[in-house]
């Protein structure tokens, strides 16, 4: 008889982790403002929120927690954010889904110990497209230097390769007599991008694909001879490379995007993986018509890792550990994509 209670008694202990319930989700308040909406989520415990803005919609995946089954859900109306809806993905996990009405930013504030996440939600304000769109229109105009891409050839290997078969081209965005931006430490865009791309080309390359680097030096190329190559060569999707700017020295974070809707996905993938491997802000994935990514014929997208008018984010940008962490967060985001890839 104590033998069998002593039995029980272990079973229940090695059970003991599965049995601890996870912060359930008693509550979401919405309260906008003129400046900005506050949506703040209640739970008996502390959470890691972490967010995805793509387009119109936010996603807040809320690791680890359940929906309780009197959640309440209290919201007046917005002009940034329409529909909301919270509901559990797994038995582990729960998703808070917000429609967006509007362009906007987020920041997400935890205050631990007293069991709430407030997520601020604000009107963005847009720096990359004004300033992309005047440089566009002159590269178009400039004839730049011919066009000499670089390529790293598929490594043999005995075993099946992630990216086997798969042609990626990466585009370093700037050169020659086209700097780009300068970081706050007075560091070129152009180099930047340069460093990065060879970076994400290795990588890419040890995971099987052939890899195209549209320069492999300080050069300036045409962004139509860009997407010319890119399509002849028939190349399965197109990465640009380029740092952001903005007049506003506090402005942080990373941003990807995409034109073309069979694109999104792939901006999707990366922008996960470079919000979760670089921990810089996330300012969402953004539709842009940009020359190459509207040009191209595959999926393509242009990266803005971070904001190098930033002091800190600029440091960063120079640093070599910081580019070899976007390369990482990049090779994952395209192996993740190919693997949900069935055509
Ligand atoms: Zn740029």
């Amino acid at each position: 008889m104590r033998k069998k209670l002593l039995l029980i008694l272990f079973l229940l202990l090695l059970l003991s982790p599965l049995l601890a319930n996870n912060p359930s989700i008693v509550k979401v308040e919405l309260s906008p403002s003129h400046q900005v909406d506050l949506l703040e989520v209640y739970t008996t415990g502390n959470i890691s929120p972490q967010g995805l803005l793509s387009d119109n919609q936010l996603t807040i995946d809320l690791p680890n927690t359940q929906v309780s089954d009197n959640i309440k859900v209290v919201r007046r109306n917005s002009t940034r954010i329409g529909k909301l809806s919270i509901r559990e993905i797994s038995s582990q996990n729960s998703r808070l889904t917000i429609t967006l009405k509007k362009d906007v930013d987020y920041e997400i504030i935890n205050i631990f110990g007293r069991n709430k996440s407030i997520i601020e939600v604000y009107d963005r304000s847009d720096f990359a497209k004004d300033l992309m769109a005047a440089w566009e229109r002159k590269n178009l105009k400039a004839k730049g230097q011919k066009l000499k891409p670089v390529k790293y050839k598929q490594l043999l290997s005995r075993s099946r390769q992630q990216l086997e078969g798969k042609i990626i081209v990466v585009d370093p965005g700037h050169g020659g007599s086209d700097p780009g931006a300068f970081s706050a430490n007075k560091i070129p865009e152009k180099t930047l991008t340069l460093q990065t791309a060879r970076q994400i080309g290795l990588l890419l390359q040890q995971a099987g694909a052939t890899v195209y680097l549209t320069r492999n030096e300080d050069r300036s190329s045409n962004l139509k001879d860009i997407v010319d190559f890119t399509n002849k060569i028939k190349a399965d999707i197109f990465i640009s490379i380029h740092y952001n700017f903005a007049y506003n020295r506090d402005v942080s974070g990373t941003e990807t995007y995409y034109y073309n809707s069979d694109s999104q996905r792939l901006a999707q993938n990366i922008q996960k993986n470079l919000v979760l491997g670089l921990g810089r802000k996330d300012r969402g994935v953004r539709r842009g018509m940009f020359y190459t990514i509207h040009h191209t014929n595959m999926p393509a997208v242009l990266i803005e890792p971070a904001y190098i008018s930033n002091w800190q984010e600029g440091d960063l940008a120079g640093s070599a550990s910081f580019q070899n962490k976007i390369a990482a967060a990049m090779a994952k985001g395209v192996i993740s994509y190919f693997r949900n890839t069935h055509d």
